[in-house]
């Protein structure tokens, strides 16, 4: 039999779901002529793999001057965990050893000059970065500006008087330093922020925990982006030690459009980190549900989630079987792309329809209940509906609506401990970005930082992440997993 042509097997591979050209180029001659052709050079990144600590990491902790008491409070915490902690960042530039972390101090700058010369010792040691390194950089949330993604603080909380003018020039001047940062960070390696704020002390619960979260392979695809921890929420025993493995463990969680892609993983995930998941999607994706239910011995519950009663058939069902009911995920969406001038008016409704006015309705019948008291949400959202996107009109609406949707909810769950927060996917490889023709689908994947799609399960990593208790503090936010998205904010 002929054997098929190299380059017809290359052209298949390549309009395939899989990326090839990642294959290709990540190791041996493939990466050497990329380089040569100053083509994009992406590399594997190295994910958490369910259920194995990771190694700790060698992290060297800078800080601006005023910010030193804090560093030393975030350094003990990084050693109470195992990492091996730094403190000098010029013995590092100079010697020969790989360290796999900087620690970015910036907490109490006064002015934009404070953050010259901690970003120019960061500066200095960013070549001993070893692959899939991290920086985090621990500053305060700039007044009247959008901290990460989403929110809007008001401007009328900004004081008056030059002190707090050049502080707020400084706060927001961290997050300038690592969005630029995490463009030019190589093999992998990522900068992300934390923003705390005023009144949220540097150890508090969800400042140690979105450390964990972001010094770990769990936020791997997860790069230029902040976590905005709102309040001191969540336990004290995070102070001493990160969350193991199994932090959802006794959780009942549900999770719609379940039976593949996206959903599916986040079952998969919150189901290995010890949780109770009911899976949900379309009485037509019956076997693939079925399936996946089986696989982690759950109950499922087919249903489409825009059925005026789903909310009420959920907490049926978690009634019945549990008994309670502490998180839900919507993650069942659906896109009907066109430009606004051919669309009609079925494609835009019943993306509307899927994808935020069933979160809406089902999360106002949940808490309605006494059951759902202290439960806590995640929407999906879409760096689409934060950027927007050419030919998705329909879905921009619908997807900024669930950024919308979880930040007016944040106040209402507070109450009863309970938190909203949404994640934005960019590109992620699932059969609904199967669909996106060849080419368009090669460019999309390059046009982030990190020069590739990312995989389901760096969703639900993020989603796992915002429902345990180490996210107890972060409310009302959307956080990216887009490997940095250049395109758009
Ligand atoms: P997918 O099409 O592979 O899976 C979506 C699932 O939702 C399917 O199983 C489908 O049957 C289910 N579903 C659709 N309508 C439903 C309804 N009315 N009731 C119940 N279930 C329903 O999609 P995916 O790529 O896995 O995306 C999952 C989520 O992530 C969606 O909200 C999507 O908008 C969002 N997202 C995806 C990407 C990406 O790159 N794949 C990027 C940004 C956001």
């Amino acid at each position: 039999m002929p054997k098929t042509p190299r380059w017809t097997r290359t052209l298949t591979d390549l309009r395939s779901s899989q990326d090839a050209y990642l294959d290709v180029v990540a190791t041996g001659p493939g990466r050497s002529v990329a380089g040569a052709l100053g083509l994009p050079a992406p590399v594997s990144l190295t994910r958490h793999e369910a259920g194995r600590p990771e190694k700790p990491r060698t992290v060297l902790v800078i800080a601006d001057e005023s910010s030193s008491a804090d560093a030393d409070a975030l350094a003990q915490a990084l050693s109470a965990r195992g990492h091996d902690v730094r403190r000098d960042a010029q013995a590092v530039a100079e010697g020969s050893e790989r360290i796999q972390a900087v620690l970015l101090v910036l907490s109490q700058a006064h002015g934009p000059s404070d953050l010259t010369a901690p970003s120019l010792s960061l500066g200095s040691v960013l070549r001993r970065l070893d692959r899939g390194a991290r920086v985090v950089a621990v500053s305060r949330a700039a007044e009247g500006v959008a901290a990460g993604s989403a929110v809007a603080v008001s401007a009328s909380a900004v004081e008056a008087g030059t002190e707090s003018v050049r502080r707020n020039a400084a706060r927001q001047g961290a997050v300038g330093l690592v969005r630029s940062l995490a463009q030019e960070m190589r093999g992998g390696a990522t900068a992300n922020g934390i923003v705390m704020a005023d009144g949220v002390a540097v150890d508090a619960p969800s400042v140690l925990g979105g450390l964990d979260f972001l010094l770990s392979g769990r936020s791997a695809f997860v790069s230029g982006q902040f976590l905005p921890v709102t309040s001191e929420a969540g336990p004290a025993s995070l102070a001493q030690a990160a969350l193991g493995e199994t932090p959802l463990e006794g959780r009942v969680i549900v999770v719609t459009g379940a039976a593949r892609g996206i959903g599916e993983q986040i079952a998969r995930l919150l189901h290995a980190q010890g949780a109770q998941v009911v899976p949900i999607d379309v009485p037509a994706a019956g076997d693939a549900l079925a399936k996946l239910a089986n696989a982690i011995g759950a109950a499922s519950l087919p249903l489409d989630v825009t059925a005026d009663d789903a909310g009420q058939r959920i907490l049926e069902h978690c009634r019945t079987r549990f008994g309670r009911i502490d998180g839900i995920v919507h993650n069942a969406g659906i896109t009907r792309d066109k430009m606004l001038a051919n669309m009609d008016e079925g494609r835009f409704a019943s993306v509307q329809a899927v994808n935020v006015e069933a979160p809406l309705r089902i999360t106002q019948q949940l808490l309605a209940d006494p059951l759902a008291q202290g439960l806590r949400v995640v929407g999906l959202a879409s760096t689409s509906g934060i950027a927007g996107n050419r030919g998705q009109t329909n879905y921009a609406v619908s997807k900024a609506g669930v950024v919308g949707m979880v930040a007016a909810l944040a106040p209402e769950l507070a109450a009863g401990g309970g938190t909203a927060n949404a994640v934005a996917p960019g590109f992620i490889e699932t059969e609904m970005t199967a669909k996106i023709p060849m080419a368009r689908r090669q460019v999309a994947r390059r046009l982030n930082s990190l020069q590739q799609g990312g995989l389901p399960v760096d969703v639900a990593e993020a989603i796992a992440f915002l429902l345990s208790d180490a996210a107890a503090g972060i409310s009302g936010q959307t956080l990216r997993v887009c490997g940095q998205n250049l395109v758009g904010a």
